[in-house]
């Protein structure tokens, strides 16, 4: 029996258009190259994302791992995995528990040991729980079915002054470690990574003109195709690159303590949230509070700071020496790149603007308070946007609605001058 010609190239078509989506870039051709501005933790898993995924990548950033820096909250996070949205989308759910169960597996692997990834149980107290909390229980608290080891506390086992807890498993990175070891996949995996700043102030196009001409040498003896898409991860300067004026930070002060914290856990009062979340593996433990919104001052305002070490010896007895004293190794001011709307994970095309030709952005940034967990879903969107902007088949798409905290977690900030970042 013979199959018609126009069967053959049917079934091929279909054959390439798979092909196409879940490898677009090298199965028939030469690697695209993708050009990742931003080395926070947002750029470095996106870069090595798209890297296992068959781009050839480029990573350009001002900062990177190592470096300590007001405008570099990658380095200077807790970061642990907590839901502090009452509400979340479809997407946003499909984040969180993609980070959920990416850190499952790297606090077991052996492979995964140098990126600091630790399992812990983590502990949410509420001095004056909004009522919903407490007539609705866990079915008011999307993630109690998400997590492991979930329960609503019970009112012995709750400190005085508390009025609701919940108490789960969850997991805390070593945020310097983590950002070693992204460093470290891209290199292993063929990226480049080059230290730059570049102009943020001159619009979208100046700014990819500037990151494309500095990997010109690269480009110039690469059998790649020219630059395919740019990723703008530039955390609180991607709103200068995009011109996006809904970026805010949220402002907190850390406090490290000598001693690692048995547990994660956090205490929302009347001033606001803070919490304990030790660095496993370098003996030391974060403290930290309150979540300011639109604060951009950089200095350390010590009342705070006496409140929360205040607050924390009753979350983390553990930590404290024979005086019942915290031993005090630094404290610092972070800012979170935080968006009104959400994070904005979408593909820009810049049409007939850019002076070299058609070019494609995929924004991922404004994160906020959740940039280390949520970078694993929204990185696996950016290889979606862009594969399925090859094969014509995922739309890009951009929350509008704005996003909720809990009640109580956040405060208003002084809104001090927006300093040059
Ligand atoms: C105290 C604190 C606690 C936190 N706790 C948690 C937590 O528990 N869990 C959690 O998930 N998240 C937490 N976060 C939030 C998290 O740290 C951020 O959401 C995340 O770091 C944002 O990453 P990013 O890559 O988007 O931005 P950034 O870390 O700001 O990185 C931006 C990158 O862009 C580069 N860049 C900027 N401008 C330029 C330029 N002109 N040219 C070239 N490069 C440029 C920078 O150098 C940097 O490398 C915390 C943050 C802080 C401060």
């Amino acid at each position: 029996m013979s199959v018609p010609k126009r069967w053959i190239g049917l079934a091929l078509s279909i054959v390439a258009s798979i092909a196409m989506y879940y490898h677009p870039v090298s199965w028939f051709s030469v690697p695209k190259r993708v050009i990742v501005l931003g080395g926070g933790v947002v750029g470095l898993q996106t870069a090595v994302d798209l890297l296992e995924a068959g781009y050839a990548v480029n990573l350009i950033s001002k900062d990177l791992p190592g470096d300590i820096d007001l405008n570099y909250p990658s380095q200077q996070a807790a970061a642990t995995w907590a839901s502090d949205e009452p509400v979340v989308d479809v997407e946003t759910k499909r984040w969180y528990e993609e980070g959920y169960k990416q850190w499952e597996v790297m606090s077991q692997g052996d492979e995964f040991h140098s990126a600091g990834v630790a399992k812990r149980p983590c502990f949410r107290y509420w001095e004056n729980p909004p009522e919903n909390l407490v007539k609705g229980g866990s079915s008011a608290l999307w993630h109690s079915e998400g997590v492991s080891s979930f329960r609503i506390l019970k009112s012995e086992e709750l400190p005085s002054g508390v009025g609701f807890g919940t108490t789960f498993t969850t997991f805390c990175v070593n945020a310097p470690a983590y950002l070693d070891y992204l460093q470290s996949r891209i290199l292993a995996l063929g990226g480049t990574i080059k230290r730059a700043t570049l102009p943020v102030d001159k619009g979208l196009e100046e700014g990819l003109k500037a990151a494309r001409l500095l990997i010109a040498d690269e480009l110039a003896g690469s059998k790649d195709q020219p630059v395919y898409a740019y990723v703008n991860a530039m955390g609180m300067n991607a709103m200068r690159l995009a011109d996006d004026k809904t970026l805010f930070p949220i402002r907190s002060q850390s406090i490290h303590i000598k001693g690692e914290a048995h547990k994660i856990a956090d205490r929302i009062d009347a001033n606001g949230i803070y919490y304990a979340i030790p660095r496993v593996g370098e003996g030391v433990t974060v403290l930290g509070g309150f979540m300011e919104v639109g604060n951009w001052n950089a200095t350390i305002n010590p009342e705070l700071n006496r409140k929360i070490l205040k607050g924390c010896k009753q979350l983390i007895p553990e930590c404290l020496d024979d005086n019942g004293e915290f031993t005090i190794l630094k404290e610092y001011v972070g800012l979170r790149p935080h968006r009104k709307v959400g994070p904005r994970v979408e593909i820009e095309q810049l049409k007939d603007k850019a002076e070299f030709g058609e070019s494609i952005v995929v924004h991922n940034y404004g994160h906020g308070p959740g940039g280390f967990f949520k970078s694993v879903g929204a990185s696996r969107k950016v290889v979606r946007l862009l594969n399925g902007f090859a094969s014509d088949t995922e739309t890009p798409s951009s929350s509008s609605k704005e996003q909720e905290v809990f009640e109580g977690f956040y405060r208003q900030g002084d809104h001090s001058k927006e300093e040059d970042v």
